[in-house]
């Protein structure tokens, strides 16, 4: 009977594994914060599904940014946990990832043969970029194998399975690997194309190491390429990185290769430093490729110091290692490099015959190469193809989610042009308001207002029983200030007047401007008498005020006024007004410069 299928548990660890694990390539930063995050959580929950996963994803991390012990460690850490919650996907790729530090440690054949084995497997359980992981883990053990036509055919199916999605950054690393591989086979042009292709793409990823691998791919191509000196600045970018787990990783110093390259541009000081370096250097294991380097490197400064015998020693010292064809490891880029600096350094020597042997070494590594480079000529040519429609791809879905998000920005800015406008219309129109209500030159209500709020106020009045009085004013002989001091200084009375009136009012108080210089005041709750005292009062303080004009001082300013309570004369607003009105005339009549509230004539006639 087969065994009901195994759940994933769907655990907020788990997810943030998850998340951890789709972070792998394009942000290791936040890819190894997020796995921490996941391993405590799990722990503290004892979840182990997820705490699979939360190591699987450390322990690939660490490959990269720590030791490959320390990784293999955390991996079948993983292993445990994924036996224990029977996770054949899981179980499948921490063995690939314990593959993987094996071939960190340079044991290629190793390797290989813990990985392929789980390839079956991996087809029918691993989807995606897990499958994809797999299949570059064995491409990359073919490649260092120097077996060209498989590292190219498992990188191209790779590249099939994973199809990796927008942003992943799984495409970055495969430029990288392409571009390894090209140099193997001695193909530096299209080597480069591929790194600088890479590196900027790597322009949205933040992944240091990945960064560094790609710098030196460049480095290497452009000292091949006979332009070491346009390396420096990547030399330079290269040492700015830190070699531990927040830079380029502790195991990824590459001294002895930007040796190579600042020697052969010429900067031997800078050669010496880095090989200095390199030799001090122990925190990771020297790769045989990194080992002969190293020596070539060694010997090349001692050649640039003339001390070309000991350079020969060196070399003739490392020549069993490089011409054991049985090790593994050493990849022909680099035996060439040695047969290369071999033929030079015994020439130089005038050892003719030792120099023509080791030019024949390097003669036939080339042609090695060369049948290398046209069987896999083939598997490199579709890899390069789908890299192309990939890369194609990912372009236009980039060019859409830009496109969308100009749109966007265009349809923000026109909203705010359009709010802006809103906000333009709404102030003119509460400008508008105001000038319908108000008198410009005075600031007071103009005699439209008055018309709209008396009937209102009277209502109030009466529902309250409460008087209302409503005094009307006429500056005296105002004619004769326009006509002595001009039209400018008579516009400033009637500012002044206006300011007065207001400053002298009660809160409740309304004041208008009629029209020319003739103003009312609206007083709620005040009779006629409390209104003719108030009115007397600003009579008194208008005759107070002295006005400065070039031609001349103005003083002693008078009104008329006339003045109506509601309550007293029951009248409805027009009569209410008129009452007022020829209580003015009555002071005008009477001499001016007076306040009435009551009529004359009665007054007269009570008298
Ligand atoms: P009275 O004491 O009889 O009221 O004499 P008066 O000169 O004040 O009266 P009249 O009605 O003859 O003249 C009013 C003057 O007010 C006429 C006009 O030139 C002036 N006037 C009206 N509106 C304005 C204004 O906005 N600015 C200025 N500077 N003068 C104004
Ligand atoms: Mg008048
Ligand atoms: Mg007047």
């Amino acid at each position: 009977m087969k065994a009901p299928p195994i759940r994933r548990s769907t655990s907020t660890a788990l997810a943030t594994a998850r998340r951890a694990w789709r972070l792998l390539y394009s942000d290791s930063r936040r890819c190894i914060a997020l796995a921490d995050q996941a391993l405590e959580r799990s722990l503290a929950h004892g979840d182990q599904a997820a705490e699979g996963w939360a190591r699987l994803v450390r322990g690939l991390h660490l490959i990269w940014y720590s030791t490959p012990l320390e990784a293999a460690g955390e991996l079948a850490e993983a292993d445990r946990c994924f036996d224990a919650t029977q996770d054949r996907a899981g179980h499948l790729l921490a063995e690939v990832g314990i593959a993987r530090c094996l071939w960190r440690e340079g044991k290629y054949r190793e390797s290989l043969a813990r990985a392929l084995p789980l390839r079956a497997e991996g087809l029918a359980v691993l989807k995606h970029d897990e499958l994809g992981l797999l299949l570059n883990v064995i491409a990359g053990c073919y490649a260092s194998l120097g077996q060209s036509e498989q590292a190219f055919a498992y990188m191209f199916q790779a590249l099939n399975e994973s199809r990796p999605a927008r942003g992943n950054g799984f495409e970055v690393v495969l430029y990288c690997n392409l571009a390894h591989e090209l140099i193997q086979l001695g193909d530096y042009h299209q080597a480069l194309s591929y790194v600088e292709e890479g590196i900027a793409r790597y322009a949205r990823l933040d992944n240091p190491r990945l960064l560094s691998v790609l710098l030196i791919n460049r480095v290497i191509c452009l000292t091949n390429l006979e332009r070491a000196a346009d390396a420096l600045g990547d030399v330079e970018r290269l040492l700015a990185l830190p070699t531990d787990a927040s830079g380029r990783g502790s195991t990824n110093p590459n001294f002895e290769t930007m040796a190579i390259a600042a020697l052969r541009a010429g900067n031997t000081a800078l050669g010496a430093e880095l090989i200095e370096r390199a030799s001090q250097d122990r925190t990771g294991i020297k790769l045989p490729d990194e080992r002969i380097t190293l020596v070539v490197a060694t010997a090349e400064v001692m050649a640039a110091r003339d001390l070309l015998p000991q350079a020969a020693a060196l070399l003739a010292q490392a020549q069993p290692a490089v011409l054991n064809t049985a090790a593994e490891g050493l990849s022909l880029r680099v035996r060439c490099l040695f047969h290369q600096a071999m033929a030079d350094t015994h020439e130089r020597l005038g050892h003719a015959a030792q120099s023509l042997a080791s030019l024949r070494l390097w003669q036939a590594l080339h042609v090695e190469r060369a049948q290398l480079a046209s069987r896999a000529r083939y598997q490199a040519a579709s890899l390069q193809t789908e890299l192309r429609r990939l890369q194609q791809n990912l372009d236009e879905i980039e060019a859409r989610r830009r496109s969308t998000e100009r749109a966007k920005a265009e349809l923000e800015a026109i909203n705010q042009q359009l709010s802006q406008k809103i906000d333009e219309v709404e102030a003119l129109q509460a400008e508008l308001r105001q000038q319908a209500t108000r008198d410009f030159l005075t600031g007071l209500f103009n005699r439209r207002h008055l018309n709209d709020v008396l009937p209102q106020m009277l209502a109030l009045a009466q529902r309250e029983q409460q008087p209302l009085a409503v005094a009307i004013i006429d500056l005296d002989h105002f004619k004769s200030v326009n006509d002595r001091h001009g039209h400018v200084a008579g516009d400033k009375l009637l500012a002044a007047f206006g300011a007065l009136l207001i400053a002298h009012g009660r809160r409740s108080d309304i004041a208008f401007r009629f029209g020319g210089e003739e103003f009312c005041l609206l007083m709620p709750r005040t009779d006629a008498a409390a209104a003719q005292r108030k009115v007397e009062a600003l009579l008194s303080a208008w005759r107070d005020e002295v006005f400065q004009f070039d031609t001349g001082t103005l003083r002693s300013n008078t009104f008329s006024a006339g003045v109506a309570d509601s309550l007293a004369e029951l009248a409805a607003m027009e009569q209410l007004l008129k009452i007022a009105d020829d209580r003015l005339l009555e002071a005008k009549r009477g001499g001016r410069n007076q306040v009435l509230a009551a009529d004359l004539r009665a007054d007269t006639v009570e008298a």
